[in-house]
């Protein structure tokens, strides 16, 4: 299992607009973080978790364009919002998008130039899959549904073999923690150090989870600059956490 960090930021990126902050103005590339987003290959399939506004960039600069499949978390279009540049990956046949009825409900509302009868040539031929909380197969990788409240959201995380992918977590429930005990890797939303945010985990929120989830190792998602300087907060993290940044790939045997 392969996970490669597309993008490590908040809905904003990292810098953001109009922000002069030191984190913003840093050099070290660590430090620029587009909007989370992460290929996953394994078992020979590469998939994409959220398809945000940094794709194309994202894709062109990954250490491979291919792609078989797209899982979607939310709707939120940090996380969407970059689906439209799928077109080069449905030429030849319609791509697989798996997600929620509740999101693939607003897809047809935000992209209705995509769905319907007479389609405009050239537009993303996407083939929305609708997902519950059970298991479900792409070709032969079990994708596992992980529950995850995002505020009032009820949205969607991804076990993957020793992968589980948890993004825009406020809440995990207690079955969650239980049932991902000791996953050998858990990638888990952390906004920035200590001022709580309504439908976000802070980094002190996200390491109460890693205490109780106790994976093999754990990297920090979705960060704002309000996360720090990569190299600072990473040493203040326990020896089996850290900040991803942005192309960092990492491999579980
Ligand atoms: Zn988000
Ligand atoms: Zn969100």
């Amino acid at each position: 299992m392969e996970i490669e960090f597309l993008g490590t930021g908040t809905s904003c990126g990292v810098p953001s607009i109009g922000c002069h902050c030191a984190v913003c103005q840093s050099s070290d590339p660590r430090d620029k973080r587009l909007r989370t987003s992460a290929i996953v290959r394994y078992k020979g399939k590469s998939l994409l978790i959220d398809c945000g506004p940094d794709f194309r960039q994202q894709v062109l600069r990954a250490s491979s364009q291919a792609l078989d499949a797209l899982l979607l978390t939310h709707i939120h279009y940090d996380h969407v919002a970059g689906i439209d540049d799928l077109r080069p990956y449905s030429y030849k046949h319609s791509f697989p998008v798996y997600a929620r009825q509740d999101v693939i409900d607003r897809l047809h509302l935000t992209m209705p130039y995509a769905f319907g009868t007479h389609l405009y040539p050239g537009v993303p031929k996407l083939d929305l899959v609708p997902i519950a909380d059970g298991p479900f197969m792409i070709g032969n990788v079990a994708v596992e549904p992980i529950p995850v409240m995002h505020d009032k959201l009820r949205i969607t995380g991804f076990r993957i073999g020793p992968l589980a992918y948890i993004t825009d977590c406020k809440t995990l429930p207690p079955a969650q923690v239980e049932r991902l005990h000791g996953t050998p890797l858990l990638v888990i939303n952390a906004l920035r150090w200590h001022k709580p945010h309504h439908s976000h985990l802070s980094i002190e929120e996200s390491l109460e989870l890693v205490r109780r989830i106790e994976p093999g190792r754990a990297l920090f998602i979705h960060m704002s600059h309000e996360a720090g300087f990569h190299s600072v907060t990473c040493q203040k993290l326990p020896r089996n956490v850290d900040l991803a940044y942005d192309t960092q790939i990492v491999r579980v045997p």
